[in-house]
C-alpha cells in the first residue's frame, strides 16, 4: 500500500456512507409522481351544475385538531366570567353543529408545511426526497387543484404559495405573499393572519370598481386559498397550551367568519363551498415533523354548497367518536375522519374540476349532499383516475424490466382494470348504486395496492445488495485496521488471476442488468462498493490469518476460548443495546451505572492505588446516568442555565488556583510538567469572563423573550460577539502555548462554555460539566489501567522497542504499539460516549425534541437554515470535547493516531445494518418515520467519526502527554512518514523476492 493509507481509508469511509444513505431514498422514497395520465371528470348533462361554483380553502397552519374543538377559558380574561371554559372557535363550531360535515384529517409524516399542503391541494403524499430541494420548489412538477381550477387566488406565506403557482399553467394561480421579515418569532404572529384577511377583503373591495376582476371572480371553478401561518408561528414560540396560541385560534375563527360573510354577500347565490383544515398539528412542546398523533391529527370542517348537513344523534354518542374527541362536546354529531389526500379529492369534486392527475385521495362520500347515483358516478371516476396512474407506471416498468412480474390482483384477463371498470359501469346503469360504490371503493384499494407494488418492485434485490455492502465495509475496515495497526503493514495483498476475474465479471453482470433496466445511476454505486470491499478483503486474506495469530494467539486453553466467546457476546450485546437506546434513552442510564463499577474490575489493589481517580469516574458516571432519565423535551429554566454556567466558571477559577497541582498530574509533591505562563493565565481569565458575560446576556434575553418584549437589539449583538470571540480564543492561546494536555483540555472546555450557555434551555449546562469530568477521568483511567493490567507489560515491551522484527526478517521501525484485543474495549467505550453525547440532552432521533427557544436568543426571525445551523452547533459541542479527549488518549496509550477511530468506524455499522433491516415500510407513520431517521443517524455516525478524527488532530497538535511511548513520536506527521517508509521497504523486499 502506498500513499497515505489513513486518508485513503477516511475518504472511502465518507464516500461509501454518503452514497449508501441514498439507498433508502431509492428503496423507500422514489417519487410517486409520473406524467402522461389522462384526466377524468364526472360526466354531467349540459344543464346540470357542479356541486359548487367556487371553493374557499382555509388552512390554519399548525392547528391541531383537539385545540380547534376543545373548550378553554378566555386566554386573556377580563372578568371572572371569562374563566369559564368556552369553545375558542365559535363560528367554525356552529358550522359543525348546524351546517356542514366535520372530522379529523390524518396526515402522514413528515408533518411539515410543505408535504401537508401538497397532500391537501395536490392529493399526493410527496416523497421525502423533496427535502433536498429545500421544500420550497417542486422537485418534480405535479398537478394540483389550483391547476385544475379556472383561476385561483391565494394569500399567505412565501414558503408555501409559490410551489403551487410554479407547477401550474402560467397565469392561472395568483399568489399574494408577505415578505419573510414578517415571520418574526419574537413578534406577535397574529399579524400574519391579519395580513391575509385584510388582503382578501381588499381584493373583493377592488372588484366593486374593477370590471375585469369582477368578471374573473364571477366565473365558475374558481378557488380561494387562505394560508394562515399565525398559529404555526405562535405554536413554535409559545406551544399549543399557551394563551398566545389559544388566542390565535380566536383570531382565525373571527377572520374565517368575516371572509365567509364577505363572500356570501359578494356573490349572494349560496354557491360557495368552504373547507377549513390544517396542514399538520403541533406537539405539546411546540414542534412538529414526526409522526406523533398530536402532529398528524388536524381538524377538517366543510360547509356550504354541495356539502352534507351534520348527522345528529341527540342524546347518544354518534359514530366516529373515540377517546380523542370525548372532550369536544360534539358527541352527538357524527365525526367523519379522512386521510389528508382525501381532502384534495373532496375539494376537486365540490369545485367541479377533474381530480389532480397525481392524486391518490379517495373522495369522502359522507361529506357530500349528492344523491346515491351521483355518488356512485363520482366514486367510479375517482377509481378510474387512480387506475390511470397505475396504468402509466406499469407501462414504464414493463419497458424497463427483462422479465416483468405483473401485479396479481390486476393482471388476469377478467381482473384487468378495463374489465373491472366496465363491471361497475354496468352496475350503475342497472341502478345498483350502493353495490357500485362498494366495488369502486374496493377497486381504489386495489389500484393503490398496485401503485405500491410498483413502488416497491425493486426492494428485495436492493436490500440484499445494500446488506452485502455494509458487511463488506465492516470486513474491509477491520482488515485495514489489522493490516495497519496490528501488523503494521507487513503483509502485501495477494491477488490471483481467477479471483480478479470472478470479481470483475460479477460487477460486469450487475452493470449489464442495470443498463437493461435503465436503473438510476446510484444503483451502479451501490453495486460497486460490495464488489470492491470483498475483493480487497479476499486479497488481504493473509493479513487476516496473521492478525488472528497475533490477536488470539495467546488464547489456547478451553477456558480462554470460553471467556473470549463470552466477552465477544457481551460486546455485541452492548452494541445492540445502543440501538435500543435510540428509542429508550434509559438504556444509556443502565450502561453508565454498570460502567461506574468498571475500575473495580481491576481488583482492590487498583482501587487503593487510584482511589481519587476511581471515585471521580464513579461519580461522573452516576451523574451522566441521570440525564437520560430526564425528559428530552425541556421547558426553559433560567435558573438551571445560570447554575450550569456558574459551575463552568467555578471550574475555570479552580483551575487557575490549582494550576500547579493539575499540571503535575494531580500530585502535590511532583513538579508541574510545564511552567506557568502569565499570558496564558490571563487568557483563561478572559475566557472565564466571557462565560460570565454569556450568562448575563442569556438571562436578560430569555426574560425579555418570555415577557414577549422581543429580543433587545443590544442583547442580540452582544450574544453574537461573545459567541464569536469565545470560539476564537484558542487562536489567542497560540501566542504563548502551554502544551500540557490538561491545560489544553481546559482551554477547549472554556472555549465552548459561553456558546453552550447561550444555546441552553435548561439542564444542558450540567450535562456539559458532568460529561467533561467523565471524559477527563476516562482518559486518565485508561492510561493507568494500561500500565496496571497484566497485559500491559507485554504491550510496553513491544512498544518501547522502536524496532520490531518484520516478516521478511528485516528490521523495521514501528512507531506505535500494535493494537491488541484490549483496544477493542477502549473503542467500545468511545462509542458509548459518542451515543451519550447524542442522547443525553435530547433525542437526536426525534425532530420534535428540538426547541427553537434557545436559538431565538440569537436569531429571532424565522429562518430554518440558520436556526438549524445554530442547533447543530450546540449539538456538536460535546463532540468537540470527545474528540479532543480521544486524541489525547490515543497519544497516552501510544497507539497510532487513527487506530481507535478506525475500529469505531468499523463497528458502528453493526448498528447501521441493524437499523437498515428494522426500517419499517408498514405500520404507523410514527414507526416508519423514526426507523428511517435512526438509519440515517447511524450511517452518518461513521462519517461523523471520520470528521472527528481530523478535529481531534487539530485540537491536540503539539500536546505533550506524560507517556514514554508517545514521547518517541509526538507528531502524527512523523509517524505517517515512518509508516510510509515501512511500506516502501516492504515493497522493495517483495519486489526482490518476486524476481
Ligand atoms: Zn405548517
Amino acid at each position: 500500500m502506498t500513499g497515505a493509507p489513513r486518508f485513503r481509508f477516511l475518504a472511502i469511509a465518507v464516500i461509501f456512507h454518503l452514497v449508501y444513505i441514498f439507498s433508502i431514498f431509492d428503496i423507500y422514497f422514489i417519487s410517486p409522481i409520473v406524467s402522461g395520465m389522462r384526466l377524468f371528470q364526472i360526466e354531467r348533462p349540459e344543464t346540470a351544475k357542479a356541486p359548487a361554483d367556487r371553493l374557499v380553502l382555509f388552512v390554519g397552519d399548525g392547528l391541531r385538531a383537539d385545540k380547534a374543538f376543545q373548550s378553554h377559558p378566555e386566554p386573556y380574561p377580563k372578568s371572572n366570567e371569562d374563566l369559564v371554559p368556552r369553545p375558542l372557535a365559535p363560528f367554525l363550531r356552529s358550522k359543525v353543529l348546524e351546517d356542514g360535515t366535520f372530522g379529523v384529517s390524518h396526515t402522514r409524516v413528515p408533518t411539515e408545511s410543505r408535504p401537508g399542503h401538497v397532500a391537501l391541494i395536490a392529493g399526493l403524499y410527496e416523497d421525502v426526497s423533496a427535502v433536498t430541494t429545500g421544500w420550497k420548489m417542486n422537485p418534480v412538477d405535479f398537478d394540483s387543484l389550483f391547476n385544475r381550477s379556472r383561476h385561483t387566488w391565494s394569500w399567505g406565506s412565501p414558503d408555501i404559495l409559490p410551489m403551487f403557482e410554479h407547477g401550474a399553467v402560467p397565469g392561472r394561480v395568483d399568489a399574494f405573499t408577505y415578505g419573510a421579515e414578517l415571520e418574526d418569532f419574537s413578534q406577535d404572529a397574529l399579524v400574519l393572519d391579519y395580513w391575509v384577511f385584510d388582503h382578501v377583503k381588499e381584493l373583493f373591495a377592488e372588484a366593486r370598481t374593477n370590471k375585469t376582476l369582477h368578471d374573473a371572480l364571477k366565473q365558475d371553478k374558481v378557488v380561494f386559498f387562505l394560508h394562515l401561518l399565525g398559529l404555526d408561528t405562535t405554536g413554535h414560540s409559545y406551544r399549543p397550551y399557551s394563551k398566545e396560541y389559544l388566542h390565535n385560534i380566536k383570531v382565525v375563527d373571527q377572520g374565517v367568519r368575516e371572509i365567509t360573510e364577505l363572500i356570501g354577500s359578494f356573490y349572494n347565490d349560496d354557491r360557495t363551498a368552504f373547507v377549513f383544515t390544517a396542514d399538520h398539528g403541533m406537539s405539546d412542546w411546540g414542534s412538529h415533523g414526526d409522526g406523533h398523533p398530536d402532529n398528524t391529527r388536524t381538524p377538517l370542517i366543510a360547509w356550504g354548497s354541495g356539502v352534507a348537513k351534520p348527522q345528529l344523534y341527540p342524546g347518544e354518542i354518534a359514530p366516529g367518536h373515540d377517546e380523542y374527541s370525548s372532550d369536544w362536546a360534539l358527541d352527538h354529531v357524527r365525526r367523519h375522519d379522512v386521510d389528508q389526500a382525501d381532502v384534495a379529492a373532496l375539494m376537486s369534486y365540490l369545485a367541479g374540476v377533474e381530480f389532480p392527475v397525481n392524486s391518490v385521495g379517495e373522495l369522502p362520500l359522507s361529506f357530500l349532499t349528492a344523491d346515491v347515483k351521483e355518488k356512485a358516478e363520482a366514486s367510479l371516476v375517482n377509481a378510474q383516475s387512480i387506475l390511470e396512474q397505475y396504468r402509466v407506471k406499469e407501462e414504464k416498468k414493463k419497458t424497463a424490466e427483462l422479465r416483468y412480474r405483473p401485479y396479481q390482483a390486476l393482471s388476469d384477463n377478467d381482473l384487468s382494470p378495463e374489465n373491472r371498470v366496465a363491471g361497475i359501469r354496468q352496475l350503475i346503469d342497472a341502478g345498483h348504486y350502493e353495490e357500485a360504490i362498494e366495488e369502486s371503493a374496493a377497486l381504489m384499494k386495489i389500484g393503490l395496492g398496485g401503485l405500491r407494488y410498483l413502488q416497491t418492485y425493486d426492494w428485495l434485490f436492493l436490500r440484499a445488495l445494500i446488506t452485502i455492502g455494509y458487511l463488506g465495509w465492516i470486513a474491509f475496515a477491520l482488515t485495514t485496521v489489522i493490516d495497519l495497526h496490528v501488523l503494521h503493514g507487513r503483509l502485501r495483498p495477494s491477488r490471483t488471476l481467477v479471483g480478479s476475474l470472478v470479481f470483475s465479471s460479477l460487477l460486469a453482470a450487475l452493470y449489464a442488468s442495470f443498463v437493461i433496466s435503465k436503473s438510476p445511476i446510484t444503483y451502479y454505486a451501490y453495486a460497486f462498493f460490495p464488489v470492491f470491499f470483498w475483493e480487497e478483503v479476499y486479497a488481504r486474506r493473509n493479513s487476516l490469518v496473521a492478525g488472528r495469530k497475533q490477536l488470539f494467539g495467546h488464547v489456547t486453553s478451553g477456558g480462554g476460548i470460553a471467556s473470549l466467546l463470552f466477552n465477544g457476546a457481551l460486546y455485541v450485546g452492548i452494541l445492540e443495546s445502543l440501538a435500543l437506546g435510540y428509542i429508550h434513552r434509559e438504556i444509556l442510564t443502565i450502561l453508565f451505572i454498570l460502567g461506574a463499577f468498571w475500575p473495580a474490575a481491576h481488583g482492590l489493589s487498583f482501587l487503593q492505588k487510584h482511589a481519587s481517580l476511581s471515585t471521580t469516574w464513579f461519580l461522573s458516571c452516576l451523574a451522566m446516568s441521570t440525564f437520560t432519565l430526564l425528559p428530552a423535551l425541556k421547558t426553559e429554566d433560567v435558573n438551571l442555565i445560570l447554575i450550569g454556567g456558574g459551575l463552568m466558571v467555578v471550574v475555570g477559577i479552580l483551575y487557575l488556583i490549582l494550576e500547579d497541582f493539575v499540571l503535575a498530574d494531580f500530585s502535590w509533591t511532583e513538579k508541574p510538567a510545564s511552567r506557568q505562563h502569565h499570558l496564558s493565565r490571563t487568557l483563561v481569565g478572559i475566557q472565564i469572563g466571557l462565560t460570565l458575560l454569556s450568562m448575563a446576556i442569556t438571562r436578560s434575553s430569555a426574560l425579555s423573550l418570555q415577557a414577549k418584549q422581543g429580543l433587545p437589539y443590544g442583547n442580540q449583538v452582544m450574544g453574537w460577539v461573545v459567541l464569536v470571540v469565545s470560539l476564537l480564543m484558542p487562536l489567542a492561546h497560540r501566542l504563548q502555548p502551554n502544551n500540557h494536555y490538561m491545560h489544553r483540555l481546559l482551554v477547549i472546555f472554556l472555549t465552548c462554555a459561553p456558546t453552550f450557555v447561550i444555546l441552553t434551555i435548561s439542564y444542558e449546562g450540567l450535562f456539559y460539566l458532568a460529561f467533561s469530568a467523565l471524559l477527563v477521568s476516562w482518559v486518565r483511567l485508561e492510561h493507568v489501567v494500561q500500565n496496571f493490567s497484566p497485559v500491559a507489560p507485554a504491550i510496553n515491551k513491544e512498544a518501547n522497542g522502536p524496532i520490531t522484527e518484520s516478516g521478511a526478517g528485516v528490521k523495521l521501525p514501528a512507531p506505535f504499539r500494535p493494537l491488541t484485543l484490549y483496544d477493542a474495549r477502549v473503542a467500545l467505550f468511545f462509542f458509548v460516549l459518542l451515543q451519550a453525547a447524542f442522547f443525553s440532552t435530547g433525542n437526536v432521533a426525534s425532530v420534535s425534541s428540538f426547541s427553537l427557544e434557545s436559538v431565538n436568543r440569537l436569531i429571532p426571525v424565522f429562518d430554518p437554515f440558520s436556526q438549524g445551523a445554530m442547533l447543530i452547533l450546540k449539538l456538536m459541542i460535546p463532540f468537540a470535547l470527545i474528540s479532543a479527549n480521544l486524541g489525547i488518549l490515543n497519544k497516552r496509550l501510544g497507539v497510532a493516531p487513527s487506530a481507535l477511530f478506525m475500529i469505531v468506524m468499523a463497528i458502528s455499522d453493526i448498528l447501521t445494518l441493524y437499523f437498515f433491516w428494522v426500517v419499517k415500510d408498514e405500520g404507523s407513520w410514527l414507526e416508519i418515520g423514526s426507523t428511517i431517521s435512526h438509519f440515517v443517524i447511524a450511517s452518518l455516525l461513521c462519517v461523523f467519526v471520520a470528521a472527528l478524527e481530523s478535529v481531534s488532530a487539530m485540537f491536540i497538535t503539539g500536546v505533550e502527554v506524560n507517556n514514554p511511548v508517545a514521547r518517541v513520536i509526538t507528531n502524527g506527521a512523523v509517524a505517517e512518514m515512518l509508516l510510509e517508509k515501512t511500506n516502501e521497504a516492504v515493497d522493495q523486499i517483495s519486489a526482490t523476492v518476486d524476481h
